[in-house]
């Protein structure tokens, strides 16, 4: 529905395409204009534009500026979503689409003049401290302060600054052990009815699928072993809501907390809407059955931002803090990085606004701070352990079961879902890494922040000044962390070391570091201007010199933070009368940063210990130039575990009672003559099931879409591998055959990059817009909604494309793949490669990611579309890959382009259909728990 529209303003707007760029007057006259009149016009006087990073980059004039009206969007209706495209802002406004690229600029006065126009409304939900932000946004010359002044009326009673309206959460009492309950599979069946809803169609892999997942909450046998289940669900059996129906049921029978972990933000919120079917969204008590969890340094902290609020920030930054503030007030949870702050705020600013307004240091000072009893990250933390159910993420699980700040609050029931990222996510959580990057966040954590007015943001003597004062011991060991810290490198260290002139110990190794990775550089200026890297072994012995000296450094910083630890322990023990409740929860958190930064200077010690000596079969170790477009940005020693499922086990499912993995991607999908046992293999190998010596439940449910007659699989013969121009043409032509809608991914983002150079402006002009990650400055939650919002849009990208996407419908009709997305031999893949059966190892991996790629043509039964590959030589072996019965055809472009064009397949014209992929496999309807 569409309101009226009003009056547009009388001001300039200009809207600049790949297919061209349009100024519109004051008055009302559009015309075409070129790149140099158009950024003329917006340095004379402000102009009306929208996104203007997105409008600069198309006008290839950084220092942009006009009256960007998502700016004003995020302040009349902050915590609102909108896609940030004409169409996007025309639905939020509820007012008509401009029809065309030439009719933007004139839809821009319209939209200015109805964000004006809702300021006026009386009935308007956000007015609550808008006048008084305004006037803060005023003196800091914010380009639209002046054109809505005249429109918000200074309200009658002063408005309460945000930290006084924000909500305190409460504490509440510890909560009981869960009760040992079995779920009985007709009761498990009577609450998936109700959560899919009376009358709804009974799905026989979902009931069946329900009641394998409802058996990891049986009460644990044997201690440090956990019911571990590995679920392969295809796409659409409704596994959300087969493991939602037993996992509320134990929940409330049993009083405990179940957490589902996911790897991506949409599996997230999709998972946050389901969960509403079993649980409401407050408890009469007031507090909410379910809970999001995220890392913190996804959240606010209130005290940046008040910091950033009161002179802190200055200039762009210091407005989008007032930005933040107004979401602050009307968001649900605080949440920055894909909560209801919309993705594109930050990108408006540059630079790292957003981060710098997170708790990225743990620099937390807990009860220490003013706004701990409002704080967002304390809130969702303290609801979490009160919830029944709380979807987080992979990494946050590990982290949590690994150094959770309480034993109680650790996950004990968890369901992995896109469990076939658990072993990455694992790969990163367990690694270690002594960079540049990573050493400077230490001494900032220790010494406080270099340069002056950086804030409130505070070193280790400054947070425990009064446990410094009150026991000596305790005072002196800051003294002499602080002093060791400032061996650390410092800001300015990369080019110290571009300079040949590395100051302390650290940067000295990092020097070394350096100059040996580029000395056996062998890439052969192939990757130019992006990382490189080599083997730990066989280094020089300069660097090994220099890795012992920077290992005395770093055991000097650690030595007495771990007296330090020792004296706060002491105190907690036996505390002084001043320390208040307040006061033991502050030295809790202390205790608690401390005891991570003293296991992190233990990993880095082992690391550089290693170094001079014999490998350790259990890791990978390597050195780094880390580089982007050619610019140097990190440099470091790495050690992977050469199996992070080892750490995983030890720490997630030990202390856990029940596990479950589950993904349609579970399983490699080996090829017909493969036995069950092989398909299985590398999920039970990624699971962690062989280090508790468990045997996992397994199941698999097939999808119930007609892949034989909704998909087809083009397999590109005629397009040679390196030649960019016939890879660019061959994009360009299938993208018009299938008129938009295609997904292009990429293995490597410098190809993306040209393919999308050569094709996006011409494609633009014929209606087709083309956005790439990696080109437009935009956030890839928020490419992936312009993508979704626009049936002609296609979306160019990389792996976080590759299983992120979930675009049901018709804006997502043909995938297209650039060739065979072989896994990179770095040194890490090297090392697995070689413990892992080689080739066999490689198609492995080849399989999956072609597997989730597919994923993303059919999410719903009545998606249909093409999935093309351009490579001359894709080896048979891997066609498994794809659902069983879906149709393959190897063929040319023109081929290609006519199956395209001629729509939606119909499963009739194949030359090779996937065979079974199992003799009594995955392929049969429903394999139950063995
Ligand atoms: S408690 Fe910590 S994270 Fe929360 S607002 Fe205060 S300093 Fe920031």
């Amino acid at each position: 529905m569409t309101i009226d529209a009003p009056t547009p303003l009388s001001l300039p707007a200009l809207h600049a395409s790949h297919s061209g760029n349009w100024l519109r007057s004051p008055g009302g006259e559009t015309g075409a204009v070129s790149k140099g009149d158009a950024i003329m016009a917006a340095a004379d006087t402000p102009v009306l534009i929208l996104n203007a990073p997105l409008v600069a980059n198309r006008l290839g004039y950084p220092d942009l500026s006009g009256l960007d009206l998502l700016e004003l969007f995020a302040f009349v209706h902050p915590a609102r979503f909108c896609v940030p495209t004409p169409r996007g802002l025309a639905q939020a406004l509820e007012i008509e689409e401009p029809a065309a690229d030439e009719d933007v600029p004139a839809f821009l006065q319209t939209a200015g003049a109805a964000l004006i126009a809702a300021c006026e409304d009386p009935e308007w939900f956000e007015r609550e401290g808008a006048w008084s932000v305004l006037q803060s946004l005023e003196r800091l010359r914010w380009q639209w302060a002046g054109v809505i002044k005249p429109h918000i009326a200074r309200p009658q009673k002063a408005e309460k600054w945000l930290f006084a309206k924000l909500p305190e959460w409460e504490e509440a009492g510890e909560r009981a052990p869960p009760r040992q309950v079995d779920l009985p599979p007709e009761a498990v069946l009577q609450q998936l009815d109700q959560l899919t809803g009376e009358g709804s169609e009974k799905r026989e892999g979902q009931q069946a699928y329900a009641k394998d997942a409802a058996r990891i909450f049986s009460p644990r046998d044997k201690r440090e072993v956990p019911h571990l289940a590995l679920a392969q669900a295809g796409t659409g059996i409704g596994k959300t809501l087969g493991y939602l129906a037993p996992a509320s049921l134990w929940a409330g029978a049993a009083g405990g907390t179940v957490w589902v972990s996911t790897f991506t933000k949409n599996l997230q919120r999709q998972l946050r809407s389901e969960s509403r079917r079993a649980w409401p969204a407050k408890r009469p008590d007031g507090t909410p059955p379910v809970v999001v969890r995220k890392g913190r340094e996804n959240y606010l902290c209130l005290l940046n931002l008040e910091d950033a609020l009161q002179g802190g920030f200055s200039g762009r930054p210091a407005i989008l803090a007032q930005l933040v503030g107004r979401w602050a007030a009307f968001s649900q949870d605080g949440d920055m990085i894909g909560g209801d702050l919309p993705g594109w705020l930050g990108t408006l600013f540059r630079k790292r606004g957003i981060a710098a307004l997170t708790d990225q240091r743990g620099e937390c000072v807990y009860a220490g701070c003013p706004h701990y009893r409002k704080c967002f990250i304390e809130r969702a933390s303290r609801n979490s352990a009160q919830a029944d159910l709380v979807i987080a993420n992979h990494a946050l699980v590990m982290v949590n079961a690994a150094r959770g700040r309480d034993h109680a609050m650790r996950p004990t029931r968890i369901v992995f879902d896109e469990g076939h990222h658990v072993f990455e996510a694992a790969d990163s959580t367990f690694a270690a890494v002594l960079s540049g990057q990573e050493a400077i966040e230490l001494r900032r954590w220790i010494l406080g922040p270099e340069r002056k007015n950086r804030g409130r943001r505070r070193g280790l003597s400054a947070r425990l000044a009064d446990i410094a004062s009150y026991d000596d011991e305790g005072g002196i060991a800051i003294e002499d962390a602080v002093e060791a810290a400032t061996l650390l490198p410092a800001d300015g260290w990369l080019q110290r070391l571009n300079e040949s002139e590395p100051a302390g110990p650290l940067e000295a190794l990092l020097a070394q570091v350096r100059s040996a990775t580029y000395a056996r550089d062998e890439s052969g200026g192939v990757d130019a201007g992006y990382g490189i890297e080599t083997e730990a072994s066989g280094l020089p012995g300069e660097l090994i010199e220099a890795a012992g000296i920077a290992g005395e450094a770093l055991a000097n910083i650690r030595t007495p933070l771990i007296k330090l630890g020792t004296r706060l322990e002491a105190i907690m023990a036996d505390p002084p009368d001043w320390l208040d409740g307040q006061g033991r929860q502050r030295i809790e958190g202390a205790r608690f940063s401390l005891s991570w930064r003293i296991d992190l200077l233990g990993a880095w010690a082992a690391l550089l210990e290693r170094l001079g000596g014999p490998a350790d079969p259990e890791f990978v170790d390597w050195l780094s130039v880390e580089r982007s477009d050619a610019r140097e940005f990190d440099i470091g020693i790495h050690r992977r575990w050469l199996d992070p499922m080892k750490p995983f086990a030890k720490t997630v499912l030990e202390p856990a009672h029940g596990v479950m993995l589950t993904s349609a991607t579970l399983t490699d999908r080996v090829g017909e003559e493969a036995s069950e046992t092989e398909a299985w293999a590398p999920a039970i190998a990624r699971s962690g099931a062989e280090y508790i010596e468990s045997e996992p439940l397994m199941s698999a449910a097939t999808s119930p879409f007609d892949y034989a007659n909704r998909a087809e699989v083009l397999i590109v013969t005629d397009i040679k591998k390196g030649d960019l121009p016939g890879l660019a043409g061959a994009y360009s032509k299938l993208i018009e055959a299938s008129d938009g809608g295609v997904l292009g991914l990429f293995t490597a983002i410098r190809r993306m990059r040209a393919v999308h150079g050569r094709i996006a402006d011409r494609l633009a002009r014929a209606g087709l817009p083309i956005y790439a990650q990696h080109v437009d400055p935009i956030d890839t939650g928020t490419l992936v909604d312009i993508f979704r919002d626009d049936p002609r849009a296609s979306l160019l990208g990389t792996d976080a494309l590759r299983d992120g996407v979930d675009v049901p419908g018709r804006s997502l009709r043909c995938v297209v793949m650039e060739q065979v997305p072989w896994p990179r031999p770095d040194i890490l893949h090297k090392a697995r490669r070689a413990a892992g059966q080689g080739s066999k190892y490689d198609d492995r991996i080849i399989r999956a990611r072609l597997a989730q790629a597919f994923g993303r043509l059919i999410r719903g039964k009545d998606d249909a579309g093409h999935f093309v590959v351009l490579s001359a030589a894709f080896p048979s072996r891997l066609l498994s890959a794809f659902p069983e019965g879906t149709p393959v055809t190897r063929l040319t472009l023109d081929e290609a382009l006519e199956r395209i064009k001629a729509g939606a397949p119909s499963g009739d014209t194949a030359s090779e259909a996937v065979p079974s992929p199992a003799p009594d496999g995955i392929g049969d309807d429903y394999i139950p728990f063995g």
